[in-house]
């Protein structure tokens, strides 16, 4: 059957015919391509058409898709048994493996997803400051709870409903928004508001309005502010962890938060999400302390597997070195071929997440300059690459990812259809 005949069957259905609002490819127009199975860099869609996939489920496959140890992994969690509700060794092994990742990290709750983690990271550092508003930066994108859907990133942004109706107003202003990479705009804001913020929350290289890497000092300043005023320093490295440097964005800049979220990479494409940081903060969790965070889920055995077998794969020696210079050179034959086409393209890079940016200007790092690219000729881009069997994010506002499995054939045969794709842009 046809991805179009598929969509309109799965519409009866599903609200918009898909399960997360991104995957219906409103940003770009046409039908979603529906996936059959994946191997390696590749996805295989019901027609046996086969794509290089540089979303890699939108951050986690990070390994390629269906790596043998990774399937080895839940396969032989699954015979023993699919959920216990009920303490496992693997649990203590996978927060042990976390805390020695990423050592701003002293103690770690296990969740199902992004949004869970940061979520039950923002009511921590609400219980913990006994405080009730937060900063978040416009084009951040932190998952769906009702605190965060407020000048959010990602589906959000593609869609143009940043701020969601179904958010109370009442609960919507405890949320402050401030310009991503805008220092000066945060310390403006805490003279007057400082005692009053919970917390600070930032993707700490954006990833939902495009890849927004932080401007040198940004973070830095963050931090000073953060303990200046008594308020949690949160990063949401739900798609940076595990996926910019085997430590995280905090790695790259040498900043520490208080709290850190995690999701994608660390489920290794299973539904796991996790939050930690400061054990005087994590201390306030349940069932130590008051703030109450709970999940039926949690830690589940399939997932921990998948998570933990990733984890122990990507801290190979040599792994981020790899992968930063396969992605290099992606973006660096990219803008060759933008150069010799003469069409106004730019590139960010961290590590294996990276962005394009149809734009005269280079080193893009506003959400205004994001919003101000060439956005028709992103969705024509998108299309002439995916007729070529080249899978891009369906959106002018995702980072899009390079995977261990992607071969320096996969990133030539990209070229050679980014080449035809910018001879026919208009
Ligand atoms: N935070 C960030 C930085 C994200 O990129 C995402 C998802 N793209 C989330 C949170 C939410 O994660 P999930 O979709 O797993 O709920």
């Amino acid at each position: 059957m046809s991805n179009s005949s598929l969509f309109d069957q799965a519409q009866q259905s599903i609200p918009g015919g898909v399960n997360s609002p991104v995957r219906a490819f409103k940003g770009v127009g046409g039908d979603p391509v529906f996936i059959d199975h994946a191997k390696g860099a590749y996805l295989v869609d019901t027609n046996n058409k086969q794509y290089i996939d540089y979303v890699g489920s939108w951050g986690p496959m990070i390994l390629g898709h269906s790596h043998p140890d990774v399937v080895k992994a839940v396969q032989t969690a699954a015979e023993k048994g699919l959920s216990f509700g009920a303490p496992t060794i693997i649990e203590t092994t996978m927060a042990e493996k976390v805390c020695q990742l990423v050592p701003s990290i002293e103690k770690v709750r296990m969740v199902s997803s992004g949004t869970e983690a940061t979520m039950s990271a923002i009511r921590l550092a609400r219980g913990y400051t006994g405080r009730d508003n937060i900063i978040k930066f416009e084009g951040c994108y932190h998952g769906h709870s009702d605190s965060l859907l407020v000048k959010a990133g990602s589906g959000a942004l593609t869609f143009g409903v940043p701020s969601s109706p179904g958010v109370p107003a009442s609960l919507a202003d405890h949320t402050l928004t401030l310009p991503y990479n805008d220092a000066e705009a945060v310390s403006q804001l805490l003279k007057t508001n400082g005692n009053d913020i919970a917390c600070i929350i930032v993707e700490p290289v954006a990833g939902n309005m495009n890849c927004i890497p932080p401007e040198t000092g940004f973070l830095e300043c963050l931090r000073t502010l953060c303990d200046q005023y008594g308020i949690v320093l949160i990063f949401d490295e739900v798609m940076s962890g595990f996926r910019v440097a085997l430590g995280g964005a905090q790695q790259v800049y040498g900043v520490t938060p208080d709290l850190t979220t995690l999701g994608k990479v660390i489920g290794g494409g299973m539904p796991v999400g996790a939050f930690g940081g400061r054990a005087k903060i994590m201390a306030e969790l349940a069932p130590d302390g008051p703030v109450y965070q709970a999940g039926t889920l949690s830690g589940n055995p399939l997932a921990m597997s998948a998570g933990l077998a990733t984890l122990e794969l990507i801290s190979q020696p040599d792994f981020y070195h790899q992968l930063s210079l396969r992605t290099t050179q992606l973006l660096d034959g990219l803008n060759n071929i933008a150069k010799e086409a003469n069409i106004p393209f730019s590139t960010n890079q961290v590590g294996g997440m990276f962005g394009l940016f149809f734009s005269e200007h280079k080193n893009i790092r506003r959400f205004s300059q994001v919003m101000a690219c060439d956005q028709a000729r992103f969705k024509q881009f998108f299309h002439l690459m995916l007729e070529q069997g080249i899978y891009l994010a369906p959106s002018a506002f995702e980072a899009g990812f390079v995977s261990a499995a992607h071969s320096e054939q996969d990133i030539n045969d990209t070229l050679h259809a980014a080449k035809v794709a910018f001879e026919k842009l208009t």
